[in-house]
């Protein structure tokens, strides 16, 4: 039987291993290092990567921006890539009157993309008080 571990302590356990480690750039390599924390709790403790990436952007304890790749086709329905919020649409009137969508705004985290849809590559964790330039241009 496993346990699953509580908000409070892998948000305080990726506040540490971030502190520790700096910028990860891996959903898979910083729920690694969280558990190697929690497990000095209950060797028993299960948690995956989407509850890590969860709980950090619920307790705020680092910042999470993702790179995404296109994914083609259309969906209806856009959930942010970040948190899975449902994203709301960004329109613009054209000179002809006419609505168009221009991107999509996350109303949980503030996660903005353009008006075709994209899949979350890699997800990037970072200590909040860092500012880190590089990724930061160019996005769509
Ligand atoms: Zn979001």
């Amino acid at each position: 039987m496993y346990h699953i571990p509580g908000e409070a302590d892998v948000a305080a356990a990726i506040s540490y291993v971030l502190s520790r480690y700096g910028t990860i750039r891996s959903q898979r390599g910083l729920a690694r290092l969280v558990m190697k924390v929690l497990r000095n709790l209950d060797r028993d403790y299960r948690l995956s990567g989407v509850r890590v990436r969860q709980i950090a952007l619920k307790h705020r304890v680092v910042r999470v921006t993702v790179e995404t790749r296109e994914a083609g086709g259309t969906e209806l329905n856009i959930h942010c890539p970040v948190c899975g919020t449902l994203m709301q649409e960004i329109r613009n009137r054209t000179l002809d009157g006419k609505t168009v969508i221009i991107g999509y705004n996350c109303p949980a985290c503030s996660y903005r993309s353009g008006s075709l849809p994209r899949r979350p590559q890699r997800y990037i964790f970072s200590p909040l008080q860092s500012i880190e330039p590089v990724g930061e241009s160019g996005t769509g």
